[in-house]
């Protein structure tokens, strides 16, 4: 819709923004809080194209988790040691970072652990892990402080009631959260702070003048506002023109509720492509993209129809085989992935600031991306 701005409107809700954080993810809403809470007289705008945050943030799985053995031995592969531990610590930092902001209770958060799961196919990689468990909880208890993250835990699997699951490997110190709770209280955060969302526009074009940045809407006019915060995750291709962000589409489901569902935690399986979680009495899965990576390289929201024919498969023979539920809801979510697993903070302009690229791990690391945007954009 195009239509031009009014005197009203100008004067009363686009003039005076001192910031105005691009994206209403967890990343600018954490750092538009950040921002407040260092400059309280700062007057921070965030500036959000849909009616709600329409990323990542309202639509992934919860999983408070941190690095599951195989991805941490797979990433090992091809990172250093260092750049391993490095992104663990700050996943863990993040999340208690986001525990503190949006508090517990708030977000429903239960420290029931994260398991991977193995099949008898898997038995060699199951056995690499318990190798090398002794090393990983010495190291990853440094930076956690928890005294044995990870253990065997093959003794739940009857309760579980998984078909062709043979073994499971504990991480204890990770937990879940309710997603739409989890929001909802950043939001009423960031509206109790003074800081204005602006729902439903659009950030065609932006440009640094040196002066300001000249914001081009989608409705067709453009505002000036001194500095510039973009949080934009997975869109970061479209709005920054950046190769080094590409977006990453997944498909999720929930079931209607189960009768007597014993499934409690969060799971990893197939190195982290399919993950399902207990929520309210019902099972969340998600995942498979790995059966089209190109076809999931994509900004749209939209079904792919053999992903969801294989996870409603997954779901009816593997996690609940006797049930098999009825599915309640499909959707997709979008992340923001790149060469490596590192986001990208960086000042890129005179007043422009960047804060993307969560690598799907943004529950976790989202929180203490958008502190650290923040203070990067207040030291320019
Ligand atoms: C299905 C799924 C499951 C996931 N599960 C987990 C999990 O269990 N644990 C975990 O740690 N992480 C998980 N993630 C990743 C995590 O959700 C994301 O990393 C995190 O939400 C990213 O937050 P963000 O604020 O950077 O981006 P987003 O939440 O994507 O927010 C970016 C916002 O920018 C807005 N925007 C984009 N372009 C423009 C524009 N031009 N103008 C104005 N606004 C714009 C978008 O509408 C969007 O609201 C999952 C992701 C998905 C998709």
């Amino acid at each position: 819709m195009q239509y031009e701005l009014s005197h009203w409107e100008y004067e009363s809700f686009y003039r005076d923004i001192d910031v105005a954080v691009i994206g209403s993810g967890i990343v600018g809403l954490a750092a538009a809080l950040h921002l407040k809470a260092l400059r309280p007289t700062m007057n921070v705008a965030i500036i959000e194209r849909g009616p709600l945050p329409v990323g990542a943030s309202t639509r992934n799985a919860g999983f408070a988790c941190f690095g599951s053995m195989t991805e941490l031995m797979d990433d090992l592969t091809h990172m250093s040691e260092d750049d391993v531990l490095s992104v663990v610590e700050k996943r863990w930092r993040g999340l208690q970072a986001l525990r503190q902001l949006a508090g517990d209770e708030n977000m429903d958060y239960h420290g029931w652990g994260g398991y991977e799961m193995f099949t008898d196919e898997e038995e060699n990689i199951f056995q690499a892990c318990c190798e090398r468990m002794p090393e990983f909880n010495e190291k990853i208890g440094r930076i956690t402080g928890h005294p044995e993250v990870y253990r065997v835990a093959d003794e739940r699997l009857p309760k579980f009631g998984f078909k062709g699951a043979r073994r499971l490997i504990l991480n204890q110190a990770e937990g879940q959260v309710n997603t739409g709770r989890m929001m909802s209280a950043l939001l009423a955060k960031a509206q109790a702070a003074g800081i204005r969302t602006i729902n439903g526009l659009a950030i065609r074009r932006m440009h640094d003048e040196g002066s300001g940045v000249t914001l081009e809407m989608e409705p067709g006019w453009t505002i000036q506002v001194p500095k510039v915060l973009v949080c934009v995750n997975g869109f970061a291709r479209q709005l920054l023109q950046r190769d080094d962000v590409w977006p990453a589409r997944n498909q999720v489901l929930v079931t209607k509720p189960i009768p007597g569902l014993r499934v409690e935690g969060c799971f990893h399986y197939d190195r982290g492509y399919i993950y399902f979680r207990n929520l309210d009495g019902r099972i969340l899965l998600g995942g498979g993209r790995n059966l089209d990576f190109e076809g999931e390289k994509k900004e749209d929201f939209g079904a792919h129809d053999r992903i969801r024919e294989a996870l409603t498969n997954f779901l009816h023979t593997v996690i609940c085989p006797d049930e098999k539920p009825e599915i309640d809801r499909w959707w997709t979510g979008v992340m923001g992935l790149g060469p490596v697993k590192k986001p990208i903070i960086e000042q890129t302009s005179a007043n422009v600031t960047i804060a993307v690229r969560m690598s799907g791990m943004g529950v976790a690391i989202g929180t203490l991306v958008g502190q650290q945007g923040a203070e990067l954009l207040l030291k320019a």
